[in-house]
């Protein structure tokens, strides 16, 4: 990893204001582990009380809505989790795309309101365990995810601050099985190359790409040491400190 590790946890729905502390813990870690960049993407209800108090890590949102505004009941804009605090936002999860039926036309707009909002944006892609089976999974993600990140002519400048990858093979989530290394290496590869296809040598090449599915403590170092792994997005062992520092600490 050329650039700081940036390591990144996805609450999901968990988390009340009960959860606030464990939130404090993480970012006193975070602070005692600069070589880290750690980030924290908790329910809506929790984005302003954990950005007032964090003081090292930031915080974002796991989805806005693709509109400025208007009559969407429940919904909330790129601008809205920006003014509570939010940094960035987590677009195009595989929960998303199936809870609530999100396609990559959806995703792409939802990138161009983020980044218009002055988010960063988290963009996840990842195949299903019949993809993966049918031999077809690195031509599936390299397609979601040229239909999912904002084309070329609509990106700014300094992009490769603004654009993360995720890679998160379905399968993985939540299961306790992690994608192999080889697995990891040759799609992280693909996606690489599919960015700098995208935008350009020194953008593209420059785009950090995390790995998700079932990162925790023990599996964390040899994850990281995988060529193109930039870092990794963590669902289930985010929520507490203790294990969610114990991946950082093996960036
Ligand atoms: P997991 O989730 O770490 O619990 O597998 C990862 C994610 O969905 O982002």
């Amino acid at each position: 990893m050329t650039r700081r590790p940036y390591i990144v946890g996805n609450w999901k729905m968990h988390g009340t204001r009960a959860m606030l502390s464990e939130a404090r813990a993480i970012d006193r870690a975070a602070q005692r582990h600069m070589k880290v960049e750690v980030a924290l993407a908790p329910p809506f209800t929790l984005i302003h009380p954990i950005h007032r108090e964090a003081e090292q890590i930031s915080v974002g949102a796991q989805d806005c809505h693709h509109a400025d505004g208007g009559a969407h009941t429940g919904d909330i804009s790129a601008a809205m989790v920006a003014d509570a605090g939010a940094k960035f936002v987590i677009l195009g999860h595989s929960e998303r795309r199936q809870d609530h039926a999100e396609d990559d036309a959806l995703v792409r707009a939802k990138a161009g309101a983020a980044l218009a909002a002055g988010l960063r944006i988290i963009m996840c892609c990842g195949e299903s365990a019949k993809t993966r089976e049918s031999g077809r999974a690195v031509a599936f993600v390299k397609t979601q995810l040229k239909a999912s990140l904002p084309s070329p002519d609509d990106v700014p400048a300094d992009l490769a601050e603004r654009i993360t990858v995720a890679y998160e093979p379905i399968w993985a989530i939540g299961t306790g099985n992690a994608a192999t290394t080889d697995d990891i290496a040759e799609m992280h590869d693909a996606i690489r190359h599919l960015l700098v296809e995208l935008y350009g040598e020194e953008q593209g090449g420059a785009v950090r790409i995390l790995y998700g599915g079932s990162v925790k403590a023990e599996n964390a170092a040899e994850i990281f040491a995988v060529p193109e792994v930039g870092g990794a997005l963590v669902g289930g062992a985010s929520l507490t400190a203790d294990s969610f520092m114990g991946i950082a600490l093996a960036a």
